[in-house]
């Protein structure tokens, strides 16, 4: 079937022509701050503003998705001491193999909602942001969502910025983890891997979806550390009252954390302890799915702190 195209940019709405099926970045989602991957940092969530959408017939577009020059995208917004060092630009990518009960993006679970952009006009909104990444020692982030759910994308994105001399970092739960190739790490420079639990049945109560895969990926990276191409590792973990707090949880994850500096010296260079809040409920509401957490309280400071000290007590840099 021919390809269709349905709609174009409107006159003055950009400043270069776009491909066929592709959206322009104009405007930062500015939001609250609402992704479902760092609860203490809640942020996107309202779609991209400013935006000219060209659709295209599903098949093209889906074999430009499979090259990576097409995107599934929920949002992006610029953020600063979040998701990374210095200021960044946050690109939160459709599709998420998980469903963390705390998810503050359940509307990034379907990759088909997310809204398809180029990557091509991607970079481009990265070049323009080069100025502030270089003043604050920023660079770009991906994150979702699950950003391994588009690798070919994620690629293409993250080539492109090590071009451009733009520091790179990928957030992640890891369970796509062999989903990422080995050109697609070298152009990592920072992974944000969110463990979500320490053993195999919080895990799985947590994410409904298994430990292992994430373990793997933070070992791969380890190793690759060895070879010179290993990524800087961040560790997050996000503290849920009933659900993740146990001590023998933590302590598994500490334990993890920590044989990663095992394997390389300095691969985990900090943990985030993410108190869980309530600020993602009524996105579940929204979308109709039931809410599990809705009785359940943000963790004392005596709580979070006891984890962190737990963290801590594994030589980890932990905040
Ligand atoms: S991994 Fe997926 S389901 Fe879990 S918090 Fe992140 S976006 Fe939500």
């Amino acid at each position: 079937m021919a390809a269709m195209m349905i709609r174009v940019s409107p006159p003055g709405a950009g400043s270069a022509p776009l491909p066929a099926d592709a959206t322009r970045l104009d405007a930062p989602a500015s939001r609250g701050r609402g992704v479902g991957r760092a609860p203490s940092a809640p942020r996107a969530g309202h779609g991209l503003d400013g935006l000219d959408v060209v659709e295209v017939e599903r098949a093209e577009r889906l074999a430009a998705m499979r090259s990576g020059e097409l995107g599934s995208v929920h949002s992006w917004e610029l953020v600063t001491a979040v998701d990374g060092p210095g200021t960044r630009l946050t690109t939160f990518l459709s599709g998420c193999p998980l469903r963390c009960l705390y998810c503050h993006n359940p509307d990034t679970f379907a990759m088909k909602d997310g809204t398809p952009v180029t990557a091509e006009e991607l970079l481009s909104r990265m070049r323009r942001y080069l100025g502030v990444f270089q003043a604050t020692g920023g660079g770009i982030t991906l994150s979702g969502g699950e950003v391994l759910m588009q690798p070919a994308f994620a690629a293409r994105i993250l080539h492109g910025a090590h071009e451009l001399g733009i520091h790179t970092a990928i957030d992640t739960s890891g369970y796509l983890g062999a989903n990422a190739s080995d050109d697609l790490l070298d152009d990592v420079d920072l992974v944000l891997l969110d463990v979500k639990a320490g053993d195999e049945e919080t895990y799985a109560r947590t994410t409904s979806r298994e430990l292992q895969p994430t373990l793997d990926f933070g070992r791969r990276l380890a190793a690759r550390g060895l070879t010179g191409h290993g990524p800087e590792v961040w560790i997050r973990f996000v503290l849920v009252p009933g659900l993740t707090d146990a001590w023998e949880n933590v302590e598994r994850i500490a334990e993890y954390a920590s044989s990663l500096n095992g394997i390389r010296p300095g691969t985990v260079t900090r943990v985030e302890v993410l108190p869980f809040h309530q600020m993602g409920r009524s996105k579940w509401e929204a979308i109709g799915r039931d809410y599990e957490l809705d009785g359940t309280a943000a963790p004392s400071v005596e709580l979070t702190e006891r984890v962190r000290v737990q963290f801590r007590a594994h030589g980890l840099t932990t905040y």
